[in-house]
């Protein structure tokens, strides 16, 4: 037996790795994510596969069947939603497979920044404006580090996601326009990559505002920075050297070797 983390993307079924589906299409065991898993990639699932909705379950109900799986052959598939790197919970089930001696591997999926930015037609990153995104979160439930206060992840100014964070958006834009200027480009993507999503679009110091309007408390991110204002002024950024008629061929290919196009 062997307990596959399965990255089950943001919303949209092709967005599922051919990886994640085929270890779905062969597995034993299903358990999914509930609602913000696609109820459309189980059918990728075998017919007489066992199915579990681990959203009315706790962490011990879900390690009950790896435990239970454990002396059976064959696959149990733990979907997650997005990647599950990312806010999963995956880390304590991980854990308990090592220390019961339980295999398991890890499929990564398309995070919903992912498909948010896609919505958003945006490169997070644009040379000659901000070179890096983070990643994060409002404090809610879940405390975050005194050191990742939204204000001090601020001061660089960068492209700013935030993940579960609707419930606080007003409280989180008022940190973060400690050091952005209000009139910073901000969107919230809701349920990105669903039939139903929506997209908001305003500046930092209104988008609170906005996304209250249309009645968004959840399954949203938030994407603040001035990338986000290329749509509307593509001079604002530096063009990729990359594509520079200028920039020589072997130049081009040293370049590439850092992983850009
Ligand atoms: N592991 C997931 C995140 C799980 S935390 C990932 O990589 O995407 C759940 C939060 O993710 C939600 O509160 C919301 O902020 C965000 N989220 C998940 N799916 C989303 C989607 N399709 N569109 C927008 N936000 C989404």
């Amino acid at each position: 037996m062997k307990v596959f983390f399965i990255g089950a993307g943001p919303g949209d079924p092709e967005l599922l790795t051919l990886k994640g589906r085929r270890i779905l299409g062969e597995a034993d065991i299903v358990i999914h994510a509930g609602s913000l898993v696609n109820p459309e990639i189980l059918r990728f699932a075998r017919g007489d596969a066992e199915i579990h909705d681990s959203s009315g379950m706790n962490l011990d109900q879900v390690t009950a069947v790896y435990l239970r799986a454990r002396s059976l052959p064959g696959t149990v598939a733990r979907l997650h939603t997005g990647d599950p790197s990312l806010y999963g919970a995956v880390q304590e089930q991980m854990e308990f497979c090592r220390r019961e001696g339980i295999p398991f591997e890890t499929v990564p999926g398309v995070s919903s920044f992912s498909a948010a930015a896609a919505a958003l037609e945006q490169e997070l990153t644009l040379p000659g404006l901000t070179q890096t995104v983070v990643l994060t979160r409002a404090a809610g439930r879940t405390p975050t580090p005194e050191k990742e206060d939204l204000a001090l992840l601020a001061r660089s100014r960068p492209t700013m996601v935030l993940f579960l964070s609707m419930e606080q958006i007003q409280e989180a834009a008022e940190k973060l326009l400690t050091s952005y200027p209000p009139d910073t480009p901000a969107a919230v993507v809701y349920r990105a990559s669903w039939p139903d999503q929506k997209i908001i679009r305003g500046t930092l110091g209104e988008i609170a505002r906005l996304a209250r309007r249309e009645g968004i408390r959840r399954q949203a991110l938030v994407v603040v920075g001035k990338a986000l204002g290329a749509r509307e002024n593509p001079e604002i950024y530096q063009k990729s050297k990359l594509y520079d008629p200028g920039f020589s061929h072997g130049r081009r290919d040293a370049a590439a070797g850092e992983g850009e196009p």
